[in-house]
């Protein structure tokens, strides 16, 4: 993919640019922003053109070819091990930096998911911040910025990433992934990010089920509610009940007083479901457990008063 081809956030697009054709390149960066807007894609594109020979992305010289190939020897990623990063993994980096870069005249290092880093990893990285090596570039990339230390933010560069545009992302999905036909819950839901809509769009019918399921929820009988279980994905189930989530809370602002209490209701039901589920919970008993008590709190509940 080339730097062209990102998705939004122009501005970055073009501060990152100039800063590599003018030499003005910083030693550390923090790429903030939401779970899957292209903070990565950015970094990585960013560090091919630090790398390549001609400071373009030229595609042709040896470091672009080697980049692409993922064979460059002066570029490296640091990624989560399990749910951190740990201090060894920082560790093992540092001692790589100190050498000199071999067919580049920098070293990049991206920390991918850099709020996953222990305390330890974070303290151990900020010793590098401090006094940083000649030639060597680093950028974080953070969902969770609260989570990094603040002596190694004041070490970096912040670039925020905003969400894509609503939009913007419909007319991608459509031109590049072929996903149309995107109901506005849906848009809502994405937030703007291309990772969470290619998910959905892998379990495109589930999540058109859930829909009518919620929106339909008055229309429906005991059993035909019990049997929506079907439509709940086990491997997708926390994405489902935040989706429903969402669901609900859209209503909530368009119905009446009664209605609203029944939809802040299953907000709270769906919030203890996602906890139960959290913590290994029976599925099953679980997921009926819910189904029922939603449809008591949409029928039986208005039907009574
Ligand atoms: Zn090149």
């Amino acid at each position: 993919m080339a730097f062209e081809q990102l998705i939004g956030n122009d501005k970055i697009k073009d501060i990152l640019k100039e800063s590599v054709k003018k030499g003005n390149i910083l030693h550390s960066y923090l790429f903030v922003g939401n779970e899957g807007i292209g903070k990565f894609h950015f970094a990585k594109e960013f560090t091919k053109m630090i790398l390549c020979f001609y400071k373009n992305g030229c595609n042709q010289c040896k470091s672009c070819k080697e980049f692409d190939t993922e064979n460059h020897p002066d570029f490296l990623v640091v990624e989560p091990e399990g749910n951190t990063i740990k201090v060894e993994q920082i560790r093992q980096m540092i001692s790589k930096i100190i050498e000199k870069p071999i067919i580049s005249d920098k070293k990049v290092y991206i920390v991918n998911d850099s709020d996953k880093m222990t305390e330890e990893a974070q303290n151990t990285l900020l010793k590098i911040l401090e006094e940083p090596p000649e030639n060597i570039i680093i950028i974080l990339i953070a969902e969770k910025e609260e989570k990094i230390l603040s002596t190694i933010k004041s070490r970096c560069t912040k670039i925020t990433f905003q969400p894509i545009e609503q939009d913007k992302l419909k007319e991608i999905l459509k031109k590049q992934y072929q996903y149309e036909n995107i109901s506005e819950h849906l848009l809502t839901f994405f937030n703007g990010s291309i990772k969470k809509a290619l998910n959905v769009k892998e379990k495109k019918e589930v999540y058109e089920q859930i829909e009518k399921m919620v929106l339909g929820i008055k229309q429906m009988n005991k059993i035909g509610m019990l049997n929506q279980k079907n439509n709940i994905d086990k491997e997708e189930i926390i994405n489902i009940l935040e989706y429903m989530n969402l669901l609900f809370w859209e209503q909530s602002t368009q119905v009446d007083t009664k209605e609203r209490e029944s939809a802040v209701k299953s907000i709270l039901i769906i919030e203890e479901t996602k906890k139960r589920i959290q913590s290994n919970c029976n599925f099953d008993m679980t997921v009926d457990n819910m189904l029922m008590q939603l449809w008591e709190e949409w029928n039986e509940k208005n039907d009574r008063s």
